[in-house]
């Protein structure tokens, strides 16, 4: 076994640092260096087009010529970047007799420096290395952390810098100053710089510093799940999924999205019963108060986008009432994903200029509104697509509905059963026998119905799960 590498954040500013080669991979470590505020010269015969245009504005020197041992005069560290193994070597051999760090790139064996992988979050630098043994897998893990850590590290670490003279005056102490950093952390700040909401953060970064101790500070994400298929989360779901204390669910997210929340999180299945709305919803927003206010980080996960159908502004709306801070993260909303999942583009140039989301479930009286009718003739207007939620129950009533107001009959309809999910089912047939079909093939919630010449197409650019379903008849036709 070799030993492992031993990592170092190396101070280059000012300091000179040679690269042999003028090519593109030479052209990539010099801009990588002068980030780090490194003095560098570039040693070719010939530099390509952007390295001679760095050379004339002054920003590197050009060594013009052949490799010689004297360019390596008055170096820190040297960097052999040329295609030719000889020549790198040569460089090599010369920085190991003055001992100067040598770098060979893609040849760790030649090389006294390795450069690792890295995830750049400004100020702070996470670098990967596997030594040499296995490139591949550091630059995997680099992925995963680069989903992993959000972009405004970055700037929560330059306000930590810009104030440790402050922090430290304030607590000098360590143990005191780690409990300090323990809090803000876990608070409000980073989620305000989350926001891009900077003079906020530094606000409460002031108020946080001077607070003789701060009470916990609870907050609610009201996060959109999307529609089963974990790989539709967004990364910004899966952080907040990532650092939540309590995650309250709706029954519609499914098993592999909810594995994903962090292990230790509280988990809350809040699912609506047909028939008492009405309370379950009264106590979802007291869970979420009580919660966010025993200083909790609140995760309100649905199904879909919150925004759609998801009655995600009646939450924030208590939310906003109690002055609890909260932050709004979209998803794939059921009509986007269905679509998709069963290859019926909701929009069309030759068939539909537009797409509505409809409801099939109207507001009752009891919940505070008028259970009016949708507006029909709107609904049955030609070349649009119409994506029908929570449509299981009234289909009989709106496909006659419908065609009475002028949508053909003949007009193509998809039903998307599970969509996104390994058990997707999608059937497909006229409007005209739009009941019977989910009859037959036993439709279950949730479904999403897409109604427009659009859903003709899931028969030829279907591409997830089985081919949608027909009648037996038009089976039986087709073989
Ligand atoms: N906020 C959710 C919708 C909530 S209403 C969203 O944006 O998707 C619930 C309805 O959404 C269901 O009755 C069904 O019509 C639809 N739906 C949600 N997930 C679905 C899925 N995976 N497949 C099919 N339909 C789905």
């Amino acid at each position: 076994m070799a030993s492992p590498l031993f990592p170092v954040f190396a101070d280059l500013r000012d300091r000179e640092v040679l690269v042999v080669g003028g090519g593109t991979v030479a052209l990539r470590k010099t801009i990588a260096l002068r980030e780090a505020g490194a003095a560098v010269r570039v040693g070719a015969p010939v530099l390509n087009a952007e390295l001679s245009a760095m050379a004339s504005r002054g920003e590197i020197h050009h060594l013009p010529g052949h490799f010689a041992p004297h360019w390596l005069d008055g170096a820190w560290f040297v960097v052999a970047a040329t295609d030719d193994d000889a020549v790198n070597r040569a460089v090599a051999d010369e920085g190991q007799a003055r001992r100067i760090w040598v770098n060979v790139v893609d040849d760790a064996r030649a090389s006294s420096v390795q450069i690792p992988a890295r995830v750049d979050r400004g100020p702070l630098q996470v670098a990967i290395s596997s030594g040499g043994a296995a490139p591949m897998l550091a630059r995997h893990v680099r992925e995963m952390l680069e989903t992993a850590l959000d972009a405004s590290l970055g700037q929560l670490a330059e306000l930590l810098g810009r104030e440790r003279g402050r922090i430290r005056a304030r607590f000098p102490q360590l143990g005191a100053r780690r409990k300090f950093f323990e809090r803000l952390l876990r608070g409000p700040v980073p989620a305000l710089l989350c926001r891009r909401q900077h003079l906020a953060a530094e606000r409460e970064f002031i108020a946080q510093l001077h607070a003789e101790t701060s009470a916990p500070h609870g907050s609610v994400a009201l996060v959109g799940a999307g529609p089963g298929d974990p790989g539709l989360l967004t990364l910004r779901a899966l952080r907040v999924l990532n650092e939540a204390d309590v995650i309250l669910h709706d029954r519609l997210v499914s098993d592999e999205v909810l594995q994903l929340v962090r292990r230790d999180a509280q988990r809350i299945e809040v699912g609506k019963q047909a028939g008492n709305h009405h309370a379950t919803q009264a106590q979802i927003h007291a869970l979420m108060l009580e919660h966010a206010r025993a200083g909790k980080r609140v995760v309100r996960l649905k199904g879909g986008d919150p925004f759609v159908f998801g009655r995600g502004g009646e939450e924030l709306e208590v939310l906003r009432a109690a002055g609890i801070d909260f932050e709004v993260v979209p998803g794939i909303t059921a009509a986007l994903a269905c679509a998709a999942y069963a290859g019926v583009p909701l929009t069309h140039r030759d068939h539909a200029q537009s797409v509505r989301f409809v409801t099939a479930h109207h507001k009752e009286p009891h919940d505070g509104g008028d259970a009016g009718e949708p507006d029909w003739r709107a609904l049955a207007l030609e070349r649009q697509t119409l994506a029908v939620y929570m449509g299981v129950a009234g289909l009989e009533r709106f496909s006659t509905r419908l065609i009475e107001h002028g949508r053909a009959a003949s007009t193509p309809f998809a039903i998307v059963e599970n969509g996104s999910r390994a058990n997707q089912r999608v059937i497909v047939g006229a409007l005209s026998e739009l009941a019977q079909r989910a009859r037959e093939h036993d439709v279950q919630s949730p479904a999403l119905l897409i109604v427009g010449e659009v859903a003709s197409l899931a028969g030829s650019l279907h591409w997830y799960g089985a081919p949608p379903l027909r009648d037996a008849s038009a089976v039986a036709e087709a073989a």
